[in-house]
C-alpha cells in the first residue's frame, strides 16, 4: 500500500506533523530507529534536562536564605534522581505511542533510508521493508558537534546525552561551550557538588541573549561557576589521574586539570544521512536541508522540518513547522512565518528572550529604544527574595511597537509567553501598559516596563 505521508523521525517535528496530518484525514506512517518515540527532545534533550534541573532547583534552594526557615544540608539519592528523570521521559514517550495509536498513525521502528522520491527502505535487525509514499517529511534532527582533539573513548568525556545519565559526579567539571545546553547541565552538576568551569570561545556566554541579561545570570552564579570567555580549549590529554586541558586566551596558553569534560559546542543537522541528498534533495554546505516557508524541499513531494532545516534548533520551532507542513500536504494554504520564536535557558535564574534583541537591532541599525524594569523594585520579587532579575522591552522608536523582549529572573521563561503573544499581535507599549497585570506578581514587571517606556510612570 502507498501512504499519503511518511514521516522520517519521531521528534517534536516528526510526531507533530504525523499527528496533524492524521487528524486531517491522511494515511500516515512514522519511521523511528529507536524503540521510544519523541526524538532528542523527549529522550535525551528538553525533558530529561528539565527533570534534572527541577531537582537542582530544590537542592540550590536549601543553600539560599529562607527568611527565618533553616534547611539542613540536603541528602541526595542519585538513584532516585535518575528515576525521576526516567519516569518523566517514560510518561511522555509512552503518551506519544498511545497518541499515535489513537490516530491510527502506523509506527515503523527501524533505520529509514530513501530509496527514491516515492519510497523508503526501513531496516530492522537485518530485515528490509520497502515503504511507498505520495509525500514524505524529513524530520531527522541533529547531532552533537564533535571536536577533533577530544579523546571521546575516555569515559570522563561527556556529551549532553551521557551527562544526563549522571553516572559520576566529578569533583571538577569543565564545560566546553557556554551555550544553553552546557549551562543547564553545568547547573545540574554544580547542584550535585561539582566545581564548574565554563570555557567559551565567544565574548559572552549564552550567545543570542543580550549581554545585560546574561550579566545578571553571571552575577548570580559567580560563586558557583567560573566563566572563561574568549577562551579556546585547544587540547585535552587524558592521564589516569586527570584530564589535562590546554586553554588559550588573549594572555596565551595555560593548563587546567579537571576530572571530567562536557563537550557542548553546538549541534549539526543530519541532512547528509538517510539517502536524503542521494534522491536530489538540496542541502547547504553545512548539511541543512533547504526549504521554503511551507517546508518544501527541491523535490516537490518531499518536505523537511525541525533541526535539519534552518532556524533555531528548538523543539517548539520544529513542532510548529511540523503542523504547517502537514497542513500544506493536506492542501491548506499556510506558511511558517513566525515573528517571534522564544528561547529559554532554564538556569538559575532563568534567562529568556524573544523577537529582536538589542544587540541584533544595533547590528542591523534598526532604530529601537528599550524599557527596563529592575526586579529590585518589584513587590513580588522582594517578598520572594528573587530581586536578581530584570524585564526589558525592545520597541520601535517611532511607533513604540514591541519588537523584542528579554527577561532574566525566577520563572523568566514562564513570563515570556505574554511578550511572545504581544510581538505576534503587533502590540505597542501602550497596549501592554493598559493591560491590567495582577499585583503583586512577577508578570507585573512586564506591565511596569511598558509603562516606563510609554512614559506613564517615571
Ligand atoms: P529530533 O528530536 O532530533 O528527532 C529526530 C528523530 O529522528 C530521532 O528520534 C532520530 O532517532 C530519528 N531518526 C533520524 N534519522 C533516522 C533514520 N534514518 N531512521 C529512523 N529514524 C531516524 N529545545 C527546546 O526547545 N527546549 C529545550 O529545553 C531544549 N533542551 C535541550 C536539551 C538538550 C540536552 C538537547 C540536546 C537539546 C535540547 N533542545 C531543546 C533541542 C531539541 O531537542 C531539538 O530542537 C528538537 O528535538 C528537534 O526536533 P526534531 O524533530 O527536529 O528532531
Amino acid at each position: 500500500m502507498t501512504y499519503d505521508l511518511v514521516v522520517l523521525g519521531s521528534g517534536p517535528g516528526g510526531y507533530a506533523s504525523a499527528f496533524r496530518a492524521a487528524d486531517l484525514g491522511l494515511n500516515v506512517a512514522m519511521i523511528e530507529r529507536h524503540n521510544a518515540l519523541g526524538g532528542v527532545c523527549l529522550n535525551v534533550g528538553c525533558i530529561p534536562s528539565k527533570a534534572l534541573l527541577h531537582v537542582a532547583g530544590k537542592i540550590l534552594m536549601a543553600d539560599e536564605p529562607a527568611h527565618g526557615v533553616q534547611f539542613t544540608k540536603p541528602t541526595i539519592n542519585l538513584d532516585d534522581v535518575r528515576l525521576h528523570r526516567q519516569s518523566t521521559v517514560d510518561t511522555l514517550t509512552g503518551g506519544l505511542a498511545m497518541m499515535a495509536k489513537g490516530r491510527k498513525v502506523t509506527v515503523l521502528h527501524g533505520e529509514g533510508k530513501f530509496d527514491s522520491t516515492n519510497s523508503i527502505i526501513v531496516t530492522k535487525e537485518g530485515k528490509e521493508e520497502k515503504i511507498e509514499f505520495k509525500n514524505a517529511i524529513i524530520a531527522v534532527g541533529s547531532r552533537a558537534i564533535k571536536l577533533p582533539f577530544v579523546p571521546y573513548d575516555d569515559s570522563r568525556i561527556l556529551d549532553s546525552t551521557s551527562a544526563l545519565q549522571l553516572e559520576n559526579i566529578p569533583k571538577h567539571l569543565l564545560v566546553l561551550g557556554g551555550g544553553i545546553i552546557g549551562l543547564e547541565m553545568a547547573t545540574v552538576y554544580q547542584s550535585l557538588g561539582s566545581k564548574i568551569t565554563v570555557a567559551e570561545l565567544g565574548d559572552q556566554i549564552m550567545t543570542g541573549a543580550d549581554k545585560d541579561l546574561v550579566k545578571v545570570f553571571e552575577q548570580a552564579n559567580k560563586d558557583r561557576m567560573t566563566f572563561l570567555t574568549q577562551t579556546q580549549v585547544i587540547d585535552i590529554k587524558a592521564t589516569p589521574k586527570a584530564l589535562n586541558i590546554t586553554l588559550k586566551d588573549k594572555n596565551g596558553e595555560r593548563n587546567l586539570a579537571v576530572d571530567s569534560v562536557l563537550v557542548a559546542v553546538g549541534r549539526s543537522p543530519n541532512g547528509r544521512t538517510a539517502g536524503i541528498a542521494e534522491i536530489g534533495v538540496e542541502l547547504d554546505e553545512r548539511g541543512f536541508v533547504l526549504t521554503d516557508d511551507q517546508g518544501k524541499t527541491s523535490v516537490p513531494n518531499i518536505f523537511a522540518i525541525g533541526d535539519v532545516t534552518h532556524g533555531p534548533m528548538l523543539a517548539h520551532k520544529a513542532s510548529h513547522q511540523g503542523h504547517i507542513t502537514a497542513e500544506v500536504i493536506a492542501g491548506h494554504k499556510v506558511d511558517f512565518q513566525p515573528l517571534a520564536i522564544p528561547s529559554i535557558a532554564y538556569t538559575f535564574p532563568e534567562v529568556a528572550w524573544v523577537g529582536l534583541t538589542e544587540t541584533e537591532a544595533k547590528k542591523q541599525e534598526i532604530p529601537v529604544k528599550t524599557a527596563v524594569f529592575p526586579w529590585s523594585a518589584s513587590g513580588r520579587a522582594i517578598a520572594s527574595g528573587v530581586t536578581q532579575g530584570k524585564t526589558k522591552l525592545i520597541y520601535d522608536e517611532a511607533t513604540e511597537r514591541v519588537l523584542g523582549a528579554g527577561i532574566v529572573g525566577s520563572h523568566a521563561g514562564e513570563l515570556l509567553g505574554e511578550l511572545t503573544l504581544a510581538i505576534e499581535f503587533g502590540a505597542t507599549l501602550e497596549d501592554i501598559a493598559l493591560t491590567i497585570h495582577a499585583h503583586p506578581s512577577l508578570h507585573e514587571t512586564v506591565g511596569l516596563a511598558a509603562e516606563l517606556g510609554a512614559g506613564t510612570i517615571t
